[in-house]
């Protein structure tokens, strides 16, 4: 049987490529989650220019994680907590020091974590799907050589420009990117099997995105509000 409500408060895990933020987006336009983001709180730091955003922009070019001290600064400054009643965190905890951290907001604001639902994807495959991204420098266009490819190779369909990679998806951050995964995230998805083995869920990601979301929402326990 099948509820119509989703757990009030979900973190999602995934590797890079699994396409965790997409699913996040969705999840959030369809069930009313605000978003939790540290990946994307990281790079406005960094366009804003200011402390935080200068010590933390090498950290962002080189794929590797920002410490966990500074994760609180952005996390202090940043969450609303009361008032955010349906929260889904995207990239955080990414450390196994992380995770008191998370501990300490559920107990401050009062909410409490009623899934975390791992994305699985295989190494290649996230590999594949993250060096095969091409971007247009002159329009911005988002292309991938296998699943979005342009009409003529490596070539912007809208305005002829030679298409790009963007810097974080060069082979060695992108396979960099995949080892920080390993070496971190699994651990935390222990400690979450180990402490709370009924709130775990797993979505096999290694396939379509319609048929992702369909499984995530499954995981969820909620009908996917747009079946393909
Ligand atoms: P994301 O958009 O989640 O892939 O994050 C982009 C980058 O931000 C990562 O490669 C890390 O450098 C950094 N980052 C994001 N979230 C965290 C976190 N919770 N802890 C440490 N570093 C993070």
């Amino acid at each position: 049987m099948v509820a119509n409500v989703p757990p009030d408060h979900v973190v999602i895990f995934g590797r890079p490529g699994s396409g965790k933020s997409s699913l996040a987006e969705r999840l959030g336009a369809d069930f009313g989650y605000t978003l939790v983001r540290t990946g994307e709180m990281l790079r406005d730091a960094v366009r804003k220019g200011g402390f935080l955003g200068k010590r933390v922009e090498n950290h962002l070019a080189r794929g590797d994680l920002v410490p966990d001290r500074l994760i609180f600064e952005l996390l202090e400054a940043n969450f609303r907590g009361p008032g955010m009643t349906h929260l889904l965190f995207d990239g955080f905890p990414r450390t196994i020091g992380q995770v008191p951290l998370l501990d300490q907001f559920e107990r401050r604001y009062g909410f409490q974590v009623g899934c975390y639902l791992e994305i699985d994807v295989s190494r290649e495959e996230a590999v594949a799907r993250m060096t095969g991204r091409r971007v247009c420098p002159t329009c911005g266009a988002t292309y991938h050589l296998i699943s979005k490819p342009p009409k003529v190779a490596e070539v912007c369909d809208k305005d002829g420009t030679r298409l790009e990679r963007r810097p974080d998806d060069t082979t060695e951050v992108v396979e960099f990117r995949q080892q920080v995964y390993d070496d971190h995230a699994v651990p935390i998805l222990r400690h979450y099997e180990q402490t709370s083995p009924n709130l775990c869920r797993h979505v096999n990601g290694n396939q379509p995105f319609a048929k992702v979301y369909a499984g995530t929402c499954e995981a969820l326990g909620v009908a996917d509000p747009s079946p393909a």
